[in-house]
């Protein structure tokens, strides 16, 4: 989410592609998977490396996805949000623990002209915490399929440039990350499983 949390400068080109996969990774299933949650039908998404690139200043991966059909309202506002959601969900823990904060990322989005695409940015609308929470729920619940779904696109991505040593390189750290990151929010969905099994 905050592009200088990374000294990109220094960054050997290994080291910035696997930063950049993981994000981009992370931030498209984020779309997927709240498509999916709110009634989408039929998505997939796209990475490629952007060759010839200033490494300083731009991205070294791309991605998109597409979701049909179109939705409208809140289900498109909270597909708009979905990728940034994601990425906020996906960040580091500092010192072991780790806080999604509604309010910090809107202030992030707002202060950030580029934190968000304009297509993205499009389709949220009027951004507010609600809505970064109400997004951040559905994606915590299903975080289990982003990850997986990651991992899938991952290894597309990793087969379509294997001839790239540094794709090789970054596909097999991200790989670890991605499954790191898997049980993150376990404990959050054991909670919540108990509070509804008490009720039942
Ligand atoms: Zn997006």
């Amino acid at each position: 989410m905050n592009a200088c949390a990374y000294p990109l400068d220094v960054l050997p080109r290994d080291k910035q592609l696997a930063y950049d996969l993981q994000r981009s990774l992370i931030h498209e299933c984020g779309h997927l998977i709240v498509g999916d949650h709110v009634g989408v039908i039929n998505s997939f998404a796209d990475f490629w490396l952007y060759e010839d690139v200033d490494p300083v200043k731009e991205r070294l991966v791309g991605g998109q996805c597409r979701c049909f059909p179109p939705l409208g309202g809140r289900s498109n506002q909270l597909m708009g949000v979905a990728g940034i959601v994601a990425e906020g969900l996906a960040d580091e823990e500092i010192d072991g623990e780790y806080f999604f904060c509604s309010g910090s990322l809107l202030d992030y989005i707002d202060g950030e002209p580029n934190a968000m695409s304009a297509t993205d940015l499009e389709a949220a609308g009027e951004i507010d915490e609600e809505l970064l929470d109400e997004c951040a729920d559905v994606i915590q619940r299903r975080w289990p399929d982003l990850i997986a779904e990651a991992l899938h696109y991952l290894g597309q991505f990793e087969k379509r440039y294997a001839d790239d040593d540094d794709v090789v390189a970054a596909a097999s750290s991200v790989r670890v990350r991605l499954e790191g990151l898997a049980s993150r929010f376990q404990m959050l969905d054991g909670a919540l499983n108990a509070i509804r099994s008490s009720h039942s």
